[in-house]
């Protein structure tokens, strides 16, 4: 089984380590609804994506259209 032939110094992990660091989001508002979303997504909170409905919500379908 390959070993490593040198120890790592704590200072070299940390060096390699320093990229670690998760980088945090970038919320934009809809123009919408004003609701902070992600950028290029669709608005999760009402659907929009570039100032028109592109999922519709599910309290504005009606279920009983089709019925009968
Ligand atoms: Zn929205």
């Amino acid at each position: 089984m390959a070993v490593p032939q040198n120890k790592i110094t704590r200072s070299r992990r940390g060096n390699r380590r320093s990229h670690d660091a998760l980088v945090p989001g970038n919320p934009a508002e809809c123009s919408n609804c004003g609701e902070l979303k992600r950028p290029h997504h669709v608005c999760v909170a009402c659907g929009h994506y570039a100032d028109r409905e592109v999922v519709a919500q599910a309290d504005t379908i009606d279920l009983d259209e089709d019925a009968a």
